[in-house]
């Protein structure tokens, strides 16, 4: 029961206004219904095949999240079941998901995604364009999502400084725009925190930590 040991070790030190992704990518159904028979229902994918697949075999109470960067020809197999999407960074992605979510007849809640790191490799908006998506007149036309929060990745490094410095930036960027407050766009999950440095983000204010290896085992 090592997963169920782990999860436990996890649940109990998080603060109650956190929220846990169980990142389960790469690993076997059989992990993720260890962690399930433990009382996980919320479960994060980033490779949509595999969390289809994961969604077909597994019991429907589960709530699933995409935590990986979207393909837009690739939302449509999710659109029917995604719980909610982290990695948006784009307007054109956000259009395409509004337009799968309504064929399904669903409204489907999304994260923007934030560059907070100092790599050049990870996905995600910048400060001024972050500011145009919320305000764009685009996005008020699209009534089938919803942005219900941020989502950032700290640089990987075991500087402790540069990870808070990070952090401390995007909800500053979060509590910026937070009252913005449309049907559409109201922002009161800040997803931040991984494995390795999801206590640094708890303190500097995330809602929500997406952790795999620390409960599954490492990749
Ligand atoms: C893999 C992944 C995680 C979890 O990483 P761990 O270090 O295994 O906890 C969190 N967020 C994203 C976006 C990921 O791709």
């Amino acid at each position: 029961m090592r997963i169920a040991d782990n999860l436990n070790a996890i649940k109990t030190g998080l603060p109650s206004h956190v929220t846990l992704v169980a990142v389960s990518k790469t690993k076997p159904v059989s992990d993720l219904m260890e962690a399930y028979d433990a009382g996980q229902r919320i479960f994060g994918e980033n490779k949509i095949q595999e969390m289809a697949e994961k969604y077909e075999a597994m019991p429907k109470d589960i709530e699933w999240h995409m935590i990986g960067h979207v393909q837009t020809n690739k939302v449509k197999f999710m659109a029917p079941f995604v719980a909610l999407i982290h990695g948006v960074d784009s307007l054109k992605l956000l259009e395409e998901i509004n337009k799968q979510a309504k064929k399904n007849n669903r409204i489907i809640d999304c994260l923007l995604q934030v560059h907070i790191a100092e790599e050049e490799t990870k996905f995600g908006l910048n400060e001024k364009e972050l500011a145009e998506l919320l305000t764009s007149e685009t996005l008020k036309s699209l009534r089938s999502i919803r942005i219900t929060g941020l989502m950032g990745m700290a640089t990987f490094t075991d500087n402790p400084a540069q990870i808070r410095k990070e952090f401390l930036f995007l909800k500053s960027l979060f509590d910026h725009f937070r009252p913005l407050d449309a049907e559409n766009c109201r922002l009161n999950i800040l997803s931040m925190g991984m494995s390795g440095d999801y206590q640094t983000a708890i303190e500097c204010g995330s809602t929500m930590v997406r952790i795999g290896s620390s409960i599954f085992g490492g990749r």
